[in-house]
């Protein structure tokens, strides 16, 4: 095949037939660097891969030229023009390769190629502005991320084929921008996320080649920065870190300055010279003269310092002075005398040394201890009173630590458990020679004794223990207290012991007496009634008592029902009532009360009573029970009531007598007075009748002061038991027709008509006849006495069964309804103003009464006011075997009788 294209420039050209290499010339192979063998038979395709060139760029006729980049064997780029000439036929084709002017770039990047070279950066070039990558080190492609693995891949290709998603990328911006400003780019640091998502830092640098004013090239630099930044970024932190401690040093140093001025305590800095570097305020307080600059020697001047015994201590040895030797002085407690002053003071000296080993400066810190010592002193002081109140204390306290071991033993302590042992250390020395045991009687277990279980952490009171041991029986009250430190951990066991023997026996006697009472007062006769202290509960009642309650509440039927009963739950108006007033003053006053003569209205009687309220006392002191005792006085009450009437009666009738005595006695008074005149006047004879009047007088009115004093005196026997009856068998219708008879011509000179009758002609019966004489003339006397002349006075003796009644009757004045039951009371008349005959003491009837009695009979009045009176005696019908015929001395005949007895109707 010859060569049709010859021109007088010879240029690189490609023959192609059928779109494959036929020819190569000689300048194309220097041109590229292939030799005609790897190019000949090779399809277009192959030639554009191996020269990077774009096949569809490549001009398709001659009018179109490329303009463009190829590539060498050795990947060299080489700026070139395409031409395209047909070789006349269909199938051939030439394309002829200028190299145009400067189109070597490693002549133009000669600068950077060292950077190529180094592979240190990603390096590349592409052109502008289609951005293809004209050269590039391996490095580079390493450090994109690229779609190609190769370098040689990449050469020849537009950078949005080779850099994944550069589209819409940061780069494509900067690339943009450069393009858009002519300017070249550098950033320092640029954040991209690489394939691994981890953050990455790179360094971009474009630079703009111009050529002929025009950019022509950029050349990219590419530096990971990651390593870097992250060194920087640490170096920063690191920075910021140190700039904070600074600050923070800065202020821990501001801090410390104040903390040391406002330290109670006194520090003082002093360098090796012993100048003062700085004092705080406190240590100013005790330094004489603290300047800095000032030696301590200067500002100790003045002071004394003496150890805690007395001993002083010369300045060589204060302890500041003994650290600037090197010395540490440690919590020194020191008394100093400043001219001024003087304190107890705790001092720490240490000297400071620098890297090198020395001693740069001292440091002295103290304190003013004066307040602390003199307290411990204080605190001493009370230890001691304590210990000597806890030795002297009656109850016994020992104290043992978590070995057992005694660490106090009181007094009593010892006197009670340990005076018979010589060596008590552990609280077993005191336990194995005793036994222990409970209220109960029953033995107490060796690990329940009171010290183990203190030791166990139990905390109790008031337990009670009898300790029986070869020496002693003791009953004891003991209270345990185990104490803890700090961590909770048992350090000391407290036991507090009280002899209690003697109160225990006290209580039981006092039980026991509680015991007896309990039972005394249900067998007592007097009403009792037993209330709790506590909400006045009834405790007990006995049977006497309880009769008294079914008679004020029927309803209760049985003791039991009343038992723990609420006294006001039984008695409504119990709160307002004076008893209730009563119990509450006895449980103020904690004494007995009494109320006494208490009226109360029992079952429609009046009774009386006492009522006793005693209170009940614990062994404290403390009040248990009300004990209430009812003591019926109505007996009592009611005879001083009838003493006080009798009295009041007595008194009334000494008046009577002493008028009764004193009317005879004037008339004989007065009629001897008479006598006595006439003697004198010598009229003796010539008054003869009218003085034998006047000795009648004497004589009546003797009778009357008789019959008075015969009626006292017979009372007066009767009542002291001395008055006999001389019984006789004898006819009772004679003896008292004997005396009416006997009256007849008296009571007629009286104008008054007296009658006998009698329904028996005898009746003998056993009867004292002088006395019946005179029951016969005192009734005969009052129906004189009460009568009006011309009345009548019935006498009659009637036999009736076993009795023989005699009555007397008058149709005299007689006798009120009302006064009828009293007129045999002693000393009692009837209204005087209703007598027609004054005289009278009052004890006819009454004697008469009793004489009845005496008799074995009775006597009964029946009377209407205004129409007269009936006595009647009734004696019973018997008769004595032994008559008893005893004369009185002074037997006087019946005229002298019925004179005595009627003289109060004599006139
Ligand atoms: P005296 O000595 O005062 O008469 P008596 O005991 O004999 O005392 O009588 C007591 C009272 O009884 C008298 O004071 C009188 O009031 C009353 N009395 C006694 N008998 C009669 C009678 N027959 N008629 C009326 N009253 C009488």
């Amino acid at each position: 095949m010859g060569n049709i294209f010859n021109n007088k420039m010879i240029k690189p050209y490609l023959y192609l037939c059928d779109n494959i290499i036929t020819e190569v010339n000689k300048e194309f192979l220097n041109f590229t660097g292939y030799t005609s063998v790897e190019l000949l038979g090779k399809t277009l395709i192959e030639i554009c891969h191996m020269l990077k060139i774009n096949l569809l760029k490549l001009p398709q006729n001659i009018s179109c030229k490329y303009l463009g980049y190829i590539f060498t064997k050795t990947l060299e780029v080489r700026d070139v023009t395409i031409s395209f000439f047909d070789g006349g036929k269909i199938n051939e084709r030439k394309y002829t390769f200028s190299k145009r002017p400067n189109s070597k770039l490693n002549d133009k990047l000669i600068f950077v190629e060292q950077s190529f070279l180094d592979n240190i950066s990603g390096t590349a070039v592409y052109s502008v502005p289609d951005l293809i990558l004209l050269k590039a080190n391996q490095k580079y492609i390493d450090l994109i991320d690229s779609n190609f693995e190769k370098y040689s891949d990449t050469l020849g290709r537009p950078i949005g084929e080779i850099v994944k998603d550069f589209v819409g990328s940061q780069a494509e911006l900067i690339y943009n921008s450069i393009f858009s400003s002519q300017k070249s780019s550098y950033i320092k640091e640029i954040v991209f996320n690489n394939s691994k998502e981890e953050i990455t830092y790179w360094r971009f640098n474009q630079t703009a080649i111009y050529e002929n004013g025009k950019m022509k090239y950029i050349f990219e630099i590419v530096t990971e920065v990651t390593q870097r930044v992250f060194e920087n970024q640490n170096l920063e932190r690191k920075n910021k870190i140190i700039n904070q401690q600074k600050q923070q040093l800065e202020e821990h140093n501001s801090q410390l300055v104040s903390i040391l001025e406002n330290l109670s305590e006194g520090v003082m800095f002093a360098d090796n010279k012993g100048e003062l570097i700085m004092v705080n305020s406190e240590a100013k307080r005790f330094i004489y003269q603290s300047g800095k600059g000032v030696t301590l020697g200067e500002a100790l001047k003045d002071t004394k310092v003496f150890d805690m015994v007395g001993n002083e201590i010369p300045f060589e040895n204060f302890p500041s002075v003994r650290a600037l030797r090197g010395e540490i002085v440690k919590s020194v407690k020191i008394f100093v005398c400043h001219p001024h002053k003087e304190y107890f003071a705790e001092i720490s000296s240490i000297p400071i040394y620098n890297s090198l080993g020395k001693l740069t400066m001292i440091v002295s810190c103290f304190h003013d201890i004066t307040e602390t010592i003199n307290q411990s002193r204080k605190i001493e002081e009370q230890k001691k009173e304590l210990e000597a109140i806890i030795e002297n204390i009656s109850d016994s306290i020992a104290i043992f630590d978590s070995k057992e071991q005694y660490t106090l033993l009181n007094k009593t302590s010892r006197e009670m458990f340990f005076s018979s042992y010589d060596n008590m250390n552990n609280i077993g020395d005191g336990y194995k020679p005793s036994d222990f045991y409970d209220p109960y009687g029953d033995k107490i277990d060796p690990e329940n004794i009171p010290a183990r279980r203190v030791m166990r952490g139990e905390k109790f009171k008031n337990m009670r223990v009898t300790v029986k041991s070869p020496y002693k029986n003791l009953q004891l009250d003991i209270s345990g207290t185990p104490i803890y430190d700090s961590k909770g951990k048992f350090t000391l066991g407290v036991l507090c012991s009280k002899d209690m023997t003697d109160y225990f026996k006290h209580e039981e006697i006092i039980r026991s007496r509680y015991e007896f009472l309990n039972r005394m007062v249900n067998t007592f006769d007097l009403p009792v009634l037993r209330l709790s202290n506590l909400d006045l509960l009834i405790v007990d009642i006995n049977k006497k008592a309880f009769d008294i309650i079914e008679l004020l509440k029927p309803e209760v039927k049985s003791m039991d029902e009343l038992k723990n009963k609420k006294v006001e739950d039984l008695y409504e108006n119990f709160k307002s009532s004076e008893y209730y007033k009563c119990i509450n003053e006895v449980l103020k006053e904690k004494r007995i009360k009494y109320m006494n003569k208490k009226n109360v209205l029992l079952n429609g009687k009046q009774v009386y009573w006492n009522i006793v309220f005693e209170p009940m006392l614990e062994v404290n002191g403390e009040i248990r029970e009300i004990i209430i005792l009812i003591i019926d006085v109505t007996a009592e009450i009611e005879s001083n009531m009838v003493m006080e009437k009798a009295l009041k009666q007595q008194g009334e009738f000494l008046v009577n007598v002493s008028h009764e005595l004193k009317t005879p006695l004037n008339i004989i008074f007065a009629t001897a007075q008479l006598f006595n005149m006439y003697c004198e006047s010598g009229s003796l004879d010539e008054k003869k009748d009218s003085i034998i009047k006047y000795i009648e007088s004497i004589k009546q009115n003797s009778n009357r002061l008789s019959k008075i004093i015969n009626n006292i005196v017979d009372l007066s026997k009767i009542e002291a038991g001395f008055f006999k009856l001389n019984l006789s068998n004898s006819n009772i219708v004679e003896v008292v027709e004997e005396i009416v008879v006997s009256v007849t011509d008296f009571t007629y000179s009286k104008g008054l008509n007296i009658i006998f009758d009698t329904d028996v002609e005898e009746n003998i019966i056993a009867c004292d006849t002088e006395k019946i004489e005179r029951i016969v003339l005192n009734l005969i006397s009052n129906a004189i006495k009460f009568s009006d002349i011309g009345d009548e006075i019935f006498v009659e003796v009637k036999k009736k069964n076993e009795f023989v009644e005699i009555s007397v009757r008058d149709n005299g004045i007689g006798i009120k309804e009302e006064y009828l039951d009293m007129i045999f009371h002693r000393f009692k008349q009837v209204d005087k103003s209703l007598s027609r005959n004054a005289e009278g003491t009052g004890i006819g009837l009454s004697l008469v009464k009793s004489i009845v009695e005496l008799h074995g009979g009775t006597i009964y009045v029946e009377s209407e006011f205004g129409k007269g009176s009936k006595f009647t005696v009734k004696l019973p019908s018997i008769m004595v075997l032994h008559e008893n015929m005893i004369y009185s001395s002074n037997v006087r005949s019946i005229n002298e009788n019925i004179r005595v007895e009627l003289s109060d109707v004599y006139s």
